[in-house]
C-alpha cells in the first residue's frame, strides 16, 4: 500500500518480478486517474474532525442518563470531501454488472432493469416499515400477495412461502417444512440423497437440518443416476424406506436438464419420501416448464437470479419456496392471505389459520426489495417475455459452448444441449497451467472470471453462464477473449502465472488471506 503523504519520485521504469514493466513509478502511486486508495486510517487521523461543533458546555446537563463515552472511540475525522471520495474511488475499483459482463455459472449475474429500481424506490415500497399497520400497507401486501400468486403460476405448486432471504434460506425452508410433514405422521426418517451434480448449499442444508447427507453419483453423461437413487430407495430395512427426501438440482450445475427427473419423483413418492428441487436455476427453463409437473413437492426460487438484480455485492436476495399440496400446510408463518378486497398477515397468534406451519424463517416478512424488483422484471416481461428469458439464456449458454468445444474441454458436450450454463475443464493445458491462470488472465481482459473449480466432478472446472441479458457482441468479444487465453494456456504461456498484470494488486495469497485475515488496522504496521 502507497501511503499518500511520503513522497519521492523515482523517474524508473518499474519492473515486475516477471520481467514484464509497469511503466513509470509516479510520487503518489496513483496511475493515470485510477487512484491509489488508502485505508480511511491513513487518510485521517482521530485527533481532527470534519465538523466544527462549538465546545461543549462541561457543567450542562446531559441527557444521556450515563451514557456519555468516557474516553475517544479512535474513529479518524474527515471532512465530507474527502469521506465521499473515499468510497467513490473505491467503488471504482469494484467490479459490477453495471461495468461489464459477468460471466459467473450458478450465479445468472443478469442486467438488472432500470425500470425495477424505480418501482423499489418508490416511497410507498421504500419508506415502510415491517410493523407498520397493516392497513396502511395494503399494496405492499399485495405486491407480496400477487407476486406469490404468480410463481404458483410459475410453476405448477399450489403453495408459497415468501419469506426466505437467499436460495440456501429457501432450501431450509423447504427441508424443515419436510421434516415437519414427517414428523406429523410420526415418521422420523433420517437420511436426505444428494446427487453429485447438486449444488454444494443442498448438502449443507440437509446436513444443517439434522439430516444424514448420502451421496448419489452422477452418470458418465453428468446427470443423476436413477438407477442408484432406486437401488437406495429400496434399502429402507424393516420399517420402510429412512430416505425423508432427495434433493436434485434442476437444471443441475453441469448445466444440463436432469431427464429422469419425473420418473425420480415418482419412485421417491412410492417409498414415502418427498422432492426438493433446487430451482435456482429456474431462469432457464421459466415459462417452459412447470416444477410442478415433475413431481416437486418444494423448491426455491432465487427471485435475485431468475427475475434480476445480481446478488452478492448487486443487491439483497430473496427465496421463496413453492410447496406441493402435501407439503403446503407446514409452509412458514407469516403469510398473506386475502379476505374480499383486504390483505393480511396470518401469524403465530392466528391459531385457526396458521394450521401446522413449522415456524418461521424470519423476524418480518422477507425482502421486500426484491419483491417489488421481481414483480416488474415479470410484469414488464409478460408470459411470452418470460419464455424468451429462459429461451434466450439457454441458446446464449450453447452459443459459448459450441464456439469453445473446439479448443476447450467441454466434458458434458455430447450429452446434448447445455442448459443457462456451459461447463469446462482444463485438460490439455501446457506447462503447469491451471484454470486459475485463465481466470487471471481474463481479469487482464476485462472480464470478470467465470465460476471456476465448481462443479467438483470436473477437473479445473469453469462454469461459464452469459445469461440472457447479453449481447451477441459483448458474447463475441468474451469468446475472442477466452479463446486467445485458451491458445496461451495450451502453449504454456508462463506469462499466464503472474497474471493478471493490469489490476490495482495483482496476484494475492488468497490462502493468507482466508486463514490469517487481518481485520483490524494497526498502526505499526502502516
Ligand atoms: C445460487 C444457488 C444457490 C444458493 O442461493 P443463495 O441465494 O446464494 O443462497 C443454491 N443452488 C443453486 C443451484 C444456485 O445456483
Amino acid at each position: 500500500m502507497n501511503a499518500p503523504n511520503k513522497s519521492g519520485w523515482k523517474p524508473v521504469m518499474e519492473v515486475a518480478e516477471d520481467g514484464m514493466h509497469n511503466g513509470p513509478s509516479t510520487t503518489t502511486g496513483n496511475r493515470a486517474l485510477m487512484l491509489e486508495e488508502p485505508l480511511l486510517f491513513e487518510i485521517g487521523h482521530a485527533e481532527v474532525t470534519g465538523v466544527d461543533l462549538p465546545e461543549a458546555d462541561p457543567d450542562a446537563k446531559t441527557r444521556l442518563g450515563g451514557f456519555e463515552r468516557s474516553e475517544p472511540i479512535g474513529l479518524v475525522g474527515l471532512t465530507e470531501p474527502e469521506t465521499v471520495r473515499h468510497y467513490t474511488r473505491l467503488s471504482r475499483q469494484n467490479y459490477g454488472i453495471d461495468l461489464g459482463f459477468f460471466p459467473l455459472g450458478s450465479c445468472t449475474m443478469k442486467h438488472n432493469p432500470r425500470l425495477n429500481e424505480k418501482v423499489a424506490r418508490l416511497p410507498g415500497f421504500a419508506d415502510i416499515h415491517p410493523l407498520a399497520p397493516q392497513s396502511t400497507v395494503q399494496g405492499a401486501l399485495q405486491v407480496i400477495h400477487e407476486l406469490g400468486e404468480w410463481l404458483c403460476k410459475l410453476t405448477g405448486m399450489p403453495g408459497v412461502a415468501m419469506s426466505p432471504k437467499a436460495g440456501a434460506h429457501g432450501e431450509l425452508c423447504g427441508i424443515l417444512a419436510i421434516r415437519a410433514a414427517h414428523e406429523a405422521r410420526g415418521d422420523a426418517r433420517e437420511v436426505v440423497l444428494v446427487p453429485e451434480s447438486a449444488h454444494g448449499t443442498n448438502p449443507a442444508t440437509a446436513a444443517f437440518a439434522g439430516y444424514r447427507v448420502e451421496d448419489i453419483p452422477a452418470t458418465a453423461e453428468g446427470r443423476v443416476d436413477l438407477a442408484k437413487i432406486k437401488e437406495r430407495l429400496g434399502k429402507g430395512g424393516e420399517g420402510g424406506s429412512d430416505v425423508a427426501a432427495v434433493m436434485i438440482t434442476n437444471p443441475n450445475t453441469c448445466g444440463l436438464f436432469e431427464k429422469d427427473f419425473r420418473e425420480i419423483a415418482d419412485a421417491v413418492h412410492a417409498a414415502g419420501g418427498y422432492v426438493y428441487c433446487d430451482g435456482a436455476n429456474f431462469n432457464a427453463i421459466v415459462g417452459r416448464v412447470r416444477p410442478g409437473d415433475l413431481g416437486v413437492d418444494a423448491m426455491h426460487i432465487n427471485l435475485h437470479k431468475t427475475f434480476s438484480t445480481p446478488h452478492g455485492g448487486g443487491g439483497p436476495g430473496s427465496g421463496p419456496v413453492v410447496f406441493s399440496e402435501a407439503l403446503a400446510p407446514y409452509a412458514p408463518l407469516p403469510f398473506v392471505k386475502k379476505d374480499g378486497e383486504n390483505y393480511y398477515l396470518v401469524e403465530e397468534e392466528n391459531r385457526e389459520e396458521r394450521g401446522p406451519s413449522f415456524g418461521r424463517m424470519t423476524a418480518f416478512h422477507g425482502q421486500m426489495g426484491m419483491f417489488t424488483r421481481a414483480l416488474t422484471y415479470m410484469l414488464s416481461h409478460g408470459a411470452d417475455g418470460l419464455k424468451q428469458v429462459a429461451e434466450d439464456a439457454v441458446l446464449n449458454a450453447n452459443y459459448i459452448l459450441r464456439s469453445m468445444e473446439d479448443i476447450l474441454h467441454a466434458p458434458f458436450a455430447g450429452s446434448g444441449p447445455c442448459m443457462h450454463e456451459a461447463l469446462f475443464g482444463d485438460r490439455d493445458f501446457g506447462g503447469d497451467l491451471s484454470t486459475l491462470d485463465l481466470a487471471k488472465g481474463l481479469i487482464d481482459e476485462g472480464f470478470h472470471p467465470m465460476t471456476v473449480y465448481f462443479p467438483l466432478v470436473v477437473h479445473g472446472a469453469m462454469l461459464v453462464e452469459p445469461t440472457e441479458t447479453e449481447s451477441k457482441a459483448n458474447i463475441d468479444q468474451f469468446i475472442a477473449a477466452l479463446r486467445s487465453l485458451v491458445e496461451r494456456a495450451k502453449a504454456g504461456d508462463e506469462t499466464l502465472k503472474h497474471a493478471p498484470y493490469y489490476a490495482p494488486r495483482r496476484r494475492l495469497d488468497e490462502t493468507a488471506a482466508a486463514r490469517k485475515p487481518k481485520l483490524a488496522w494497526s498502526e505499526d504496521e502502516a
